[in-house]
């Protein structure tokens, strides 16, 4: 067995996709609402058997690899590396994978270098003093430099280039692709220059980027540079100080978002640890899914000024959909934190511990600015907050606010709900087109529920024995999950049925259709009596849908020949025996309306 079969055979995928995202158990798989797209009920499965996992509405699947390939954005190599580490299996030299440096990897150990390297020129190198005294001016701490890798870019033009080549045996072309280098009339040269550097390191302590800040602001020139977009670095999906803060955010269960550098190192030296800079305006996805994997709980405490909230309001649907309870810290005199912080450490701690929900928040600001006197004010704020309202997901907290507006519009309830559902519709369109479910026909459907009920029930064998006894003469094989219950069919009737061993047996065309039946999202079903019934249920309609086609396709047959006085005996013989075999089945679904299908 290779290392990357090995690595996969020790690594449990429910105990590794737990990390990330709670497993509910669903009879033999576990079920969730899926990480990679947006949903309320869970299509997101996972099969212990199989060790796979697959989303029936988004439709990304695969092994514990292609799980952290696609969660965690991570290359082949470094996946394997990951998951060897955490099982504890050495990889042998030259093993697929193991020798190879992926792209990404490389761009995470130059910055890194860059990193240490800023870091002596500020706290060691004459070139850093005067970064070094303007950081004592702002009461940093020399602790606190080396806690957060604060460094400083020369303004030579070209030392850290050298240094990474010369010293360090870096390649030019992953120089110019980390971003720290750029060519300039043929030569290349630092990006950053006379500037104090943050490095942007990630959840995984990857160092990803750089914002580089100005000493002394200029009229040209702007004050913040960051990396430009690279592999492992996109604008927007990274906080800074999260390998700092993770811990205590888990511990707190609460993240405290503010916009800059200083805002967070100022309040690190106070004690304050669970703090981020969002750096922007508004969170993206990527944001809040990370930061949903740490807290339920996000403070935001960001400048006073119509931008810094318009983000806000722009970030709320965001939370709500992810689950996050958002509350907001309003600082005296609308300071930032660090200037607060700077001026009376106390009060800044104080309004820390009186954060107010974000929606009262909103609503107390907007109510300031407005005279509710006034007819076009009330439909302002009416036409501010309703829209706000509708993404909350909890329907108490709605009514709460609901109940709070008409109070203060005073409006009925009732036509705010009205109002508010002119909205709800509006939006939910933009929700659906997101997800494109494709178009089965019924009978597709029914071969693969019940494909999907026979392989993960308990009683395997009994189930496939009842269901086929109608279904094995009449179900074409054509389909690959038509071809799978006929095998099934034959293989129980030898075999003790057990996923794997089945899925041993199976042609390796068959193995994607089986997967998805083993995942497909079921029913609960917690007595046996009500499986078994909808095993029937499931099986009988599906006969009797092949069957009416098959009797559709003899009458039209008799009356061709009919026509052309051919013999017709025996399709007539044919047309009475399937007539008999429906009648059969009538009797025992008395309706004729097709079952609801027990699916999530
Ligand atoms: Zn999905």
């Amino acid at each position: 067995m290779d290392d990357v079969a090995l690595v996969r055979e020790r690594t449990d995928i429910i105990s590794l996709i737990q990390e990330y995202v709670p497993l509910k158990k669903a009879g033999r798989n576990f079920k969730a609402n899926c990480p990679f797209h947006n949903e309320n009920t869970p299509s997101f499965m996972v099969s212990p058997e199989r060790q796979m996992f697959h989303c029936f509405g988004c439709h990304k699947g695969g092994d514990a690899y292609t799980f952290l390939m696609e969660y965690e954005h991570m290359e082949f190599p470094e996946a394997l590396r990951f998951l060897a580490k955490r099982v504890g299996i050495t990889l042998h030299e030259g093993a697929r994978g193991s020798g190879l440096t992926s792209r990404k990897e490389a761009l995470y150990e130059i910055n890194r270098l860059a990193s240490s390297f800023y870091h002596y020129i500020l706290t060691t190198h004459p070139a850093g003093k005067k970064a070094l005294s303007y950081l004592k001016e702002r009461k940093i701490h020399e602790a606190t430099l080396g806690t957060f890798r604060i460094g400083f870019a020369p303004a030579s033009g070209s030392a850290l280039v050298s240094y990474l080549l010369r010293k360090k045996g870096c390649k030019e072309e992953d120089i110019l692709e980390s971003g720290l280098g750029a060519r300039r009339m043929g030569r290349l040269v630092d990006f950053f220059s006379d500037r104090l550097m943050f490095p942007l390191i990630d959840h995984r302590e990857n160092v990803v980027g750089f914002s580089g800040r100005v000493l002394t602001a200029t009229a040209h020139g702007p004050k913040y540079i960051n990396t430009k977009d690279t592999p492992v670095y996109h604008k927007g999906e990274h906080f800074f100080g999260i390998s700092i803060a993770k811990e205590q955010m888990r511990k707190e269960d609460q993240a405290i978002l503010v916009e800059g550098e200083f805002d967070v190192i100022s309040s690190f030296q106070e004690g304050i640890t669970n703090v981020l800079a969002i750096k922007g305006s508004a969170l993206t996805e990527a944001q809040v899914r990370l930061l949903s994997r740490y807290v339920r709980k996000v403070t935001l405490c960001f400048d006073d000024d119509t931008a810094g909230w318009d983000g806000v309001v722009r970030s709320l649907p965001l939370l709500e959909r992810f689950d996050l309870t958002a509350t907001v810290i309003a600082l005296p005199g609308g300071k930032d934190p660090d200037e607060a912080i700077k001026n009376d450490p106390y009060t800044f701690k104080a309004a820390l511990k009186h954060d107010v929900p974000v929606y009262d928040y909103l609503l107390e600001k907007k109510i300031a600015s407005l005279d509710l006197k006034d007819v076009s004010s009330k439909k302002n704020l009416g036409d501010f907050f309703l829209p706000i309202l509708t993404t909350i997901r909890n329907e108490i907290i709605k009514e709460h606010y609901l109940k709070k507006l008409s109070a203060l519009l005073d409006t009925t309830y009732e036509s705010l709900v009205r109002e508010m559902g002119r909205h709800v519709s509006a939006k939910r369109d933009v929700l659906f087109t997101q997800v494109q479910k494709e178009k089965l026909t019924r009978e597709e459907v029914l071969e693969q529920y019940l494909l999907a009920l026979l392989v993960q029930s308990e009683k395997t064998k009994d189930f496939v024995k009842e269901s086929m006894k109608v279904l094995a003469k009449i179900l074409p094989k054509e389909r690959a999950n038509q071809k799978l219950l006929h095998l099934l069919n034959e293989y129980t009737e030898q075999n003790i049925y057990t996923t794997s061993q089945f899925a041993a047996f199976l042609p390796t065309e068959l193995i994607e259709a089986f997967n998805t039946a083993t995942l497909y999202p079921l029913g609960q079903f917690v007595e046996d009596g009500s499986y078994k019934k909808e095993v029937n249920r499931v099986a009988n309609e599906l006969a009797t849908r092949h069957l009416r086609r098959k009797l559709k396709t003899l009458s039209l047959q008799i009356d061709e020949r009919e026509k052309n006085n051919e013999e017709t005996e025996s399709l007539r013989k044919e047309y009475t025996y399937i007539a008999g075999l429906l009648d059969g089945l009538r009797r025992m679904i008395p309706s004729n309306n097709p079952i609801k299908l027990h699916l999530e």
